[in-house]
Order: C-alpha cells, then structure tokens, then sequence
C-alpha cells in the first residue's frame, strides 16, 4: 500500500518517541527528517530561535498559521504556560489528520486547538469561535504569499495589542519580500532577523520578529 510522507513521519513518531514526552516528539522528527526524508518542518536549528521567542513572550494566546504536522505546533505548545492556549490553522485534511495524531502523542492535545480550512476564512471569525481576544504571539509558516494579505487580516479584525509578536518563518528561503518590505518600513512594527539556515540544510533562511507597536 501507498503512503503519504506525513504518514511514515508519523510512523517514525509512533515507533521512536515516547508517548507524553514532547521533546522525544520533536527528536524523532528532526532524526526522520535529517536522515530519511526532508520535510516542511521549521526544524531544529530555527527551532531553537522559536523555542527562545515562544520563552521570552510567554504568551497565552497563540496563533500558528500552517500546521502541517505539528513538529512547530508541539515545539511551541510544550513552551505554554498553564491555561495557554494555542490555534493552529491547517487547510489540507491529510495534513490535519497526521498532525492530531502527533499532537496527541505528545500528550498536548488539551493545549492546542487544531482548526482546519484556509487561513483567510479563519481569521476573521477567531474572535467570535474561540473567545479570543487578541494574541501575544503569531507563527506565520503557511505559503509564503498569504503573509502579508493575513497580517493584514490579523491587524484589520483587531487581533494584535500593542506588544503582540508577530514570528514569521522561511522570509529568505522560499522568502516573503512584500511582508519582509512591509514589517521592516511600517512604523507599527519593530522587526528583527534572526540569521539561521532552512530547515536540514545549509541554505540560509531566518525568521523575522516583529513586535507590533500597536
Ligand atoms: N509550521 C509547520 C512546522 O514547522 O512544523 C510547517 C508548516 S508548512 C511549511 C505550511 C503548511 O501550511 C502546509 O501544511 C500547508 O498545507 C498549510 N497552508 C498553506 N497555506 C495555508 C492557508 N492559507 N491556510 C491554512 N493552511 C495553509
Ligand atoms: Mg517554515
């Protein structure tokens, strides 16, 4: 029978990662990743940069937009402090499914809502659905030309607050010039590069935190 990459790296979860324990999760994949088949995940080493945003902002309220199969989503996750809660937005169902399965395994299912359809539907409605007010933090990591138009989606239905992070993956490789431009020339932001390579390569990429001046 056929599968899917998504589902052998799932495979890989459920033989190599011990139930409950999130780090195991995230080792299992990296390992699969670096010496079986590259997959879309932010990696270890960009990891690393999030891990230390996701402790510095120690937010309670996060929005990720492009969970594939939740390697980031259970990095950030495992980072929440109690009552935290995560949104995660994934459009293709196949996707969804392996990463419910990750997530789980990792034994963090209570801290993260897994919402599948398009980002551009999603936002608008994140305020009545979930209850949420504003996000501390936004991992933007889904295709690289809905930056900018969901940034503004984000501003324009009043989901950021003066201080909110905006952390945007992959803005050098595949790169997001329109949303780079945007959040590095707009007096509403403070941005910064972190310096960093593609996800198990040598290619540089980096992610770019911008705090929202309000
Ligand atoms: N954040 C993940 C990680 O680091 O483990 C990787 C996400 S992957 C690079 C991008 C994902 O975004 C894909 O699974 C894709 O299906 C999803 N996606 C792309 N555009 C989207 C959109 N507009 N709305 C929802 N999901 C989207
Ligand atoms: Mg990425």
């Amino acid at each position: 029978t056929q599968s899917t990459r998504p589902q052998r790296l799932l495979s890989a979860v459920q033989k190599n990662a011990t139930r409950g324990d999130p780090r195991s999760v995230v080792k299992a994949i990296d390992h699969f990743c670096r010496h079986k088949e590259w997959a879309m995940n932010v990696g270890d080493e960009k990891g690393c940069i999030l891990d230390s945003v996701v402790t510095e902002v120690n937010p309670h309220t996060v929005l990720e937009l492009g969970t594939y199969c939740g390697y980031s989503t259970v990095r950030i996750a495992s980072l929440l402090p109690p009552h935290a809660k995560l949104i995660t937005l994934e459009f293709n169902p196949d996707y969804a499914a392996v990463a419910r399965q990750v997530i789980a395994w990792a034994g963090l299912e209570e801290k993260v809502q897994l919402v599948e359809g398009a980002s551009s539907d999603w936002i608008p409605k994140l305020k009545e659905q979930f209850g949420i007010q504003t996000f501390d933090l936004v991992f933007l990591d889904h295709w690289k030309d809905r930056y900018l138009p969901d940034t503004k989606l984000i501003e324009e239905f009043g989901l950021l607050r003066k201080g909110s992070v905006l952390l945007a993956d992959n803005v050098i490789c595949p790169g997001t010039p329109d949303y780079l431009e945007y959040v590095r020339s707009s007096p509403q932001y403070k941005s910064q590069y972190f310096k960093s390579h593609l996800e198990y390569t040598k290619v540089e990429d980096g992610l770019e935190k911008s705090v929202f001046l309000g």
